[in-house]
């Protein structure tokens, strides 16, 4: 561990001390699949669907290989047209333009709603043309998207409903009870190592309470075959393997745990910061169905944002930027180089991601704070 001003570095994520909360169930999980001699397609994956549908409130959930897979296995499942567009936000990480773009279809960027940093309904509504098929929610930092306006619109408008749940495990809407995953047509998980719930490498889930839509999902991803030897479509592999599932479940138990914990570093964060020149996110109105998967403050443009970095950097404050360059800024997307996405521009310029996760221990939320409150961007 480096050494800074006022003591060791806090860690931007503690992937390492979040294992280790799950040590023992962890060595039971995996040796027990060791022992069993079946890494793919047993019984560990089946019984992980089980118990994350049932968490998600949802009829079925098919094991994948990582988020992105998730998210493109539900478009080429649903068989929208090549060239139809899909509304996905012009702020989310790129995997979500990645999904559609790689399922044949076109991405079209919606604009946030900077109060929340998740998608703007009305925004939404404008971008239908006739070849719109579906929209692609993204539940960002951790905070569940407007679904219910969302819902409204997909329904009045003959649209599907899909949900990017790589940030939200467990996320609910304000009020709601209904948990992210099992809010729309179709959503999809990533269990990547640093979101909410994380295996031990890539791994991700569809949960959907369409059954058709479940089992062309579970085909598509394993060959486009229901029966071996048999192949219906041309699929791919995407799977989700034992040793990651065995992990899964030894770790689900603690989720709720950890979104709780993750809930009382916002609020111990909300409480202590006072910085005139960093905003903090808006979700006061919100504080039991986030979960925080990120606690992302702004500074006023890019030169202020980029010193209190390095400010923090300096007292010993890991910190991210989610994300520092917008889909149509990346050269992957030349294509929608022309776009004026203001919004999206807005935040790459002034968007901080503060250390955050269940394990980051009350000194370490008290170190970052008093890094952020003497921060003076004046001096830069
Ligand atoms: C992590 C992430 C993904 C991709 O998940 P992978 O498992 O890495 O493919 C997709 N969307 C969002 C918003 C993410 O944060």
């Amino acid at each position: 561990m480096s050494v800074a001003a006022g003591g060791p570095t806090v860690p931007f994520l503690d992937v390492a001390g979040i294992t280790a909360r799950h040590r023992a169930a962890t060595y039971l999980a995996i040796s027990r699949v060791m022992d069993s001699g079946w890494f793919v397609l047993g019984r560990e994956c089946a019984d992980f669907e089980r118990a994350w549908a049932g968490y998600c409130g949802t009829r079925h959930a098919v094991g994948v290989a990582n988020g992105l897979d998730a998210m493109w296995l539900l478009l080429k499942a649903s068989g929208f047209a090549t060239g139809n567009e899909v509304l996905v936000p012009s702020n989310t990480y790129i995997a979500t333009a990645l999904a559609v773009s790689n399922a044949g279809l076109t991405p079209v960027l919606v604009e946030p709603d900077p109060a929340t940093f998740n998608i703007d309904p009305d925004r939404v509504e404008a971008a239908i043309t006739p070849r719109t098929v579906a929209i692609m929610a993204v539940h960002l930092y951790g905070r569940c998207a407007p679904m219910a306006r969302l819902r409204d619109i997909a329904a009045r408008r003959g649209l599907k409903l899909f949900e990017d749940c790589a940030q939200g495990h467990g996320a609910r809407e304000m009020n709601g009870t209904s948990r992210t995953g099992s809010l729309g047509d179709g959503g999809a998980f990533s269990f990547y190592p640093g979101k909410n719930l994380g295996c031990f490498g890539d791994g991700g889930a569809v949960t959907t309470d369409d059954d058709d839509l479940a089992a062309r999902v579970r085909e598509l991803a394993n060959y486009g075959s229901a029966r071996k030897y048999e192949n219906r479509v041309k699929g791919v592999n995407s799977r989700l393997d034992e040793m990651q599932a065995a992990v899964l479940s030894a770790k689900l138990p603690l989720l709720d745990e950890d979104n709780a914990r993750r809930r009382a570093v916002a609020a111990r964060y909300r409480a202590g910061l006072a910085n005139g020149a960093v905003a903090m996110p808006a979700d006061s109105d919100h504080s039991e169905g986030h979960v925080h998967h990120l606690f992302v403050v702004r500074a006023a443009d890019r030169p202020r944002r980029d010193a209190l970095a390095a400010h923090l950097a300096a007292a010993g404050v890991q910190t991210v930027i989610h994300y520092p360059i917008a889909i149509h800024r990346q050269s992957a997307y030349a294509e929608l180089g022309g776009l004026s996405l203001p919004v999206a521009e807005a935040m790459a310029d002034t968007v901080l991601s503060l250390p955050m996760g269940p394990t980051i221990a009350d000194g370490q939320i008290d170190r970052v704070i008093d890094a952020v409150n003497s921060f003076r961007p004046e001096s830069f």
